[in-house]
């Protein structure tokens, strides 16, 4: 979502909330998600704010994406929340771009959009589990072990 940034900068306000939810794109996900073993079950959600430190401007934000995946242990699909906590300074300098703690902005205006779904892309989670202590599936007949113990795997 493309922010307005003029209130800031007329000194109306000295922050901005944000709450808003973006759907991810085909081509965003193409761009971020693509063969990272999830599927985005919901829209992200953004909430924070941008203040006014006198000299720049601050974004805070925390983003949330819901998505399914399948459990590395036991294969059973499994739900979860990918949560970010993004901190970025803003700047009018074209020549900040090259920093990672810096948005570069426009016409007063911003779109952390790409900046959301890069930091979330990092986040998620490599080896997604259903829950922390999945025991998983018996290497020998592939039950859950998480269903009690089989022949193999005696249950503790
Ligand atoms: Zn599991
Ligand atoms: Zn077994």
């Amino acid at each position: 979502m493309i922010i307005d940034l003029t209130p800031l900068f007329s000194g109306e306000v000295k922050e901005l909330p944000l709450d808003y939810k973006e759907a991810v794109s085909g081509e965003a996900y193409e761009r971020y998600f693509d063969g990272l073993g999830i599927d985005i079950s919901g829209e992200v959600e953004i909430t924070g704010r941008i203040y006014d430190m006198s000299a720049y401007m601050q974004l805070e934000i925390t983003a949330k994406l819901p998505y399914r995946s399948q459990c590395c242990r036991c294969l059973k699909e499994t739900e979860g929340a990918v949560i970010c906590k993004i901190e970025r300074v803003l700047s009018a300098n074209e020549a900040d771009g090259e920093e990672d703690d810096v948005i570069v902005y426009t016409d007063r205006k911003i779109d952390p959009e790409e900046t959301v779904l890069e930091e979330l892309s990092m986040a998620v989670p490599s080896k997604p589990l259903c829950r922390p202590d999945c025991k998983g599936l018996c290497p020998v007949c592939g039950h859950d072990l998480n269903d009690g113990g089989c022949e193999h795997a005696a249950e503790d």
